[in-house]
């Protein structure tokens, strides 16, 4: 029954992810949040925090990633599992190529940025090195609701 627990940690670490988000956004911050999960442990998580740092890389997977490799003490996070709310972007896939991530599970689909299979597919790049599963979809439909709340951020 290994498939079903799966699922129910997908919704379980999902829902992690859009609470960090709606902390994100109390803190006037776009609603885009990770979490790293490494044997059903969250390690780390983190929001965008590119209002409050003026730093156009300071995306949730990338701020997620660093505390997850520093937290755990290496640069490579092959047993990790990384939730988003939104697919990530070019810059967002490329890290978790370059961390040897195992899989990224994102809520919704972006066609305007998303490098996991919406605009591009980095994730699964037969050229590059390293290839993570995919997972979409996971609490779509209560993420959506939540971007539709902060009307710069809808998809
Ligand atoms: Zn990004």
């Amino acid at each position: 029954m290994h498939g079903i627990l799966a699922v129910v940690n997908y919704e379980l670490f999902m829902a992690e992810a859009i609470a960090e988000a709606r902390r994100g956004v109390a803190d006037g911050e776009q609603p885009f949040a990770a979490v790293a999960v490494i044997d059903d442990a969250m390690i780390a998580r983190d929001h965008h925090r590119i209002g409050a740092t003026d730093d156009p890389t300071a995306h949730a997977v990338l701020l997620t990633l660093r505390a997850a490799a520093a937290k755990i003490g290496t640069r490579r996070l092959p047993e990790a599992t990384i939730f988003t709310t939104l697919e990530p972007c070019a810059m967002c896939v490329g890290a978790l190529v370059e961390a040897r991530v195992r899989a990224l599970v994102y809520a919704v689909p972006d066609p305007e940025r998303g490098a996991a299979g919406s605009l591009l597919q980095l994730a699964q790049e037969p050229r590059l090195s390293h290839r993570l599963a995919v997972v979409s979809g996971v609490r779509e439909a209560e993420a959506r609701r939540m971007l539709a709340e902060v009307p710069s951020a809808s998809v």
